[in-house]
């Protein structure tokens, strides 16, 4: 045999085997896609218990979360806030859930001026509490591109419109308002919680979370659980899931700020170093891009949502199958912006 044929037979057979596993591959992706049964029941928990409101007690609901839309607890940055308008929302939590304010087991504390520290005292102090989370503040709204005025709480087809009606004054008026319906109801909690509003959480938190951070450590209060603000119900965001899909968030990106700096005698241009401070910060930062965190995607409770959401859309059980979707990976990365003060002893660096 010639080593040419020779060659062309292994060439064949790489090409047979190779043809054999992508064959393989696609069945058992199709076996999948088309056995696996839709709307699977993964959750097997104790149903929740039904909760009735009366059409009184919606249009308080509603009415609640319209004014406090209408209040522009606007964030802008750590320094600018706007302070009128976050005290206006303190009065007015007061007014409208009276007995959130005035119970026997409620205690309630302003925290750093804005924020607002609720304790809800369990009947059996042996068992941890858990805290529920919310701020009042929300991002600028500058009219333009607006179908209605971002801080009127117009109600539109059904709909309230306006800044912080999904992030975050649903929250605070929903669990504000849930607990002045429980109490109403004659409600006593067997186990004690805390509800944490903070001011300032759309530019840092370091005032309003962080200082009911620091008040809870002081008291050594340890907890079970923190509920903050979820993710919405989103309806048409999931590419070919033909219904709205409720999202549990389970945990939150965090972010990290790093000044680098590099001190170098000042020099001329025409004897320039062997190395500048540019170049030493240059291959610093190319370090950071060249080490990622790990990518952990496919590992975590993502994978119950992909196994929930593969019944109601067929290509995700072939994304499910390969598990580590690349283009999902990028969830993954780290962003690196930085900006870069040329010509300044210092360059400093942000970390998105
Ligand atoms: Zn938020």
């Amino acid at each position: 045999m010639s080593r040419a044929r020779c060659w062309r037979g292994a060439g064949g057979a790489f090409l047979g085997l190779l043809l054999c596993g992508v064959g393989i591959l696609v069945a058992a992706l199709l076996l999948r896609t088309f056995t696996l049964p839709s709307n699977r029941v993964i959750w097997q928990g104790p149903a929740v218990a039904e909760v009735v409101f009366t059409s009184e007690e919606r249009q308080l609901l509603k009415r609640a979360l319209v004014g406090a839309v209408r209040i522009p607890t606007v964030s802008v940055s750590e320094e600018e806030q706007n302070y009128t308008a976050l005290a206006e929302f303190g009065e007015y939590i007061r007014k409208v859930f009276p007995r959130v304010f005035s119970s026997s087991i409620i205690k309630h504390e302003v925290v750093a001026e804005f924020s607002h520290l609720f304790t809800v005292q369990g009947a059996d102090q042996s068992l941890k509490p858990y805290m529920i989370l919310a701020h009042l503040d929300v991002v600028p709204a500058p009219p333009e591109g607006w179908d209605v005025p971002p801080f009127s709480g117009e109600e539109r087809d059904g709909y309230i419109y306006g800044r912080g009606t999904l992030d975050d004054k649903s929250c605070v008026i929903g669990v504000l308002q849930a607990l002045e319906l429980m109490l109403k109801r004659g409600y006593k909690p067997k186990r004690s919680f805390y509800i944490g509003l903070g001011h300032d959480e759309e530019v840092s938190g370091h005032n309003g979370a962080m200082k009911i951070v620091e008040r809870l450590q002081s008291r050594g209060v340890k907890l079970l659980f923190v509920l903050d603000e979820g993710l919405a119900v989103l309806d048409g965001v999931i590419q070919g899931v033909k219904r709205p899909v409720a999202l549990i968030g389970t945990t939150e990106k965090g972010s990290i700020t790093l000044n680098l700096t590099v001190n170098q005698p000042p020099g001329h241009s025409s004897m320039p170093p062997e190395e500048t401070s540019i170049g030493i910060l240059s291959a610093a930062v190319s370090r950071l891009e060249r080490n990622p965190l790990p990518n952990m995607f496919g590992v975590g409770p993502e994978a119950s949502m992909f196994e929930q959401l593969a019944g109601e859309v067929r290509i995700m059980i072939t994304l499910w199958y390969l598990k580590r979707v690349s283009l999902m990976s990028l969830l993954e990365k780290n962003t690196l912006a930085w900006r870069w003060a040329l010509g300044h002893k210092n360059v400093v660096l942000f970390l998105l």
